[in-house]
């Protein structure tokens, strides 16, 4: 799919894109008369891409349909895992092992789009089309979401580390569980509502799979689930390793309400923008930080893992969107000593900038407040 540059004019875009480009996936781009507002800086001859004429913005691309295009990821082929190959689950793979493949997968990972750890690209055309800001609940600048995958007994076995520390400074948190694979602590479960917080389905195997099966598999992985599904209230899910398709969306909008699949930059594609938004009938809330693992296998150090972190964070006020963490209570991530202090240290220093804490149970699109 044919895609360009897009650069806005010295003080006419928002605060945000200063310094940034955005990329555009749409064919010509060149703009009409009046005063430049964006331009296409390439490939090709630098063009005035959007002006602006008695107040109104005029484009010469279809920007709706290039956010489509974003938001859809229409403009990637999903990738299927390569552990989907193994003729064994591939957690049998010993953690730290595949911490290391992990390592080298990233280490070959570079692409033009979308950038990582931030590309404003859905987020610049949001801004165009005219949709320029979400009102968060009590007037704030952002929002935060707090979750946890639990990927393994392991996990399952450190998530109470992590929820305590949640517990001493009251915050709620989504955590996610695996249900065919590992005895869920209710117990614990039950602790994270009482405390506000949401239960989500991270599937019933971490196999990788569900996102590639046909309609009818995938309904039937969904029944398998469904005494934990009414159990906890779960509306929400999250695919294993982000592994996501349209049809799995398609079915998944048949019983749950909202997804935290796809990020924002990667791995795997993106969205390209950190403000929630519609995928058919699901509520999508795009995976804005970037993950433990992600980092981890970036090799990046704890304290450079809390201020990249905050880094992202701070790009999200200023855009005025949702920041979704997820952290894995897993050994070899988050749950490690050193991991659970990092964490600990974030939720302090995020509090510093004044977010909206909450679940995607309440976010104000939820509930139909904002479109
Ligand atoms: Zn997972």
């Amino acid at each position: 799919m044919m895609s360009w540059t897009l650069g806005f004019e010295d003080g006419a875009g928002p605060r945000w894109m200063r310094g940034r480009e955005a990329t555009v996936f749409a064919e010509k781009g060149i703009g009409p008369c009046g005063r430049p507002v964006a331009w296409r800086t390439g490939p090709g001859p630098v063009a005035v891409a959007v002006s602006e004429e008695s107040g109104r913005l005029q484009a010469g691309f279809d920007v709706g349909e290039a956010l489509d295009v974003l938001l859809s990821e229409r403009y990637r082929r999903p990738a299927k895992p390569i552990t989907r190959l193994l003729p064994f689950h591939y957690h049998r793979v010993p953690g730290a092992l595949r911490f290391r493949i992990g390592q080298l997968l990233s280490a070959g990972r570079r692409s033009r789009f979308p950038r990582w750890p931030i590309d404003p690209s859905g987020d610049a055309l949001r801004w165009l089309s005219g949709r320029r800001e979400v009102r968060w609940p009590g007037g704030k600048a952002f929002a935060l979401v707090l979750t946890h995958d639990v990927d393994s007994a392991e996990g399952m076995a450190r998530a109470s580390r992590m929820f305590d520390i949640e517990a001493a400074a009251g915050l709620p948190a989504v955590y996610g569980f695996v249900t065919s694979t590992y005895e869920i602590d209710r117990g614990l479960a039950r602790a994270v509502q009482a405390l506000g917080g949401e239960i989500a389905w991270h599937s019933d195997l971490h196999d990788n799979r569900i996102a590639f099966e046909e309609d009818d598999a995938i309904r039937r992985r969904i029944e398998g689930a469904r005494g934990f599904l009414e159990e906890f209230n779960v509306t929400g899910f999250r695919s294993p390793s982000l592994y996501r398709t349209p049809a799995l969306f398609r079915v998944l909008a048949e019983r749950f309400r909202w997804d935290s699949s796809v990020p924002d930059t990667g791995p795997g594609g993106g969205c390209a923008s950190v403000v929630p938004f519609r995928l058919g009938r699901l509520l999508e809330l795009p995976l804005s930080m970037p993950q433990d693992a992600d980092l981890l296998f970036r090799r990046r150090s704890w304290q450079e893992i809390v201020e990249a972190w905050l880094e992202k964070v701070r790009y999200i006020r200023e855009v005025g969107g949702l920041a979704v963490l997820n952290t894995h209570p897993e050994p070899h991530f988050s749950g490690s000593s050193a991991g659970l202090e990092a964490y600990g240290e974030f939720l302090v220093r995020v509090r510093e900038l004044d977010p909206w804490i909450a679940v995607p149970r309440g976010m104000p699109m939820q509930r139909g407040e904002v479109a």
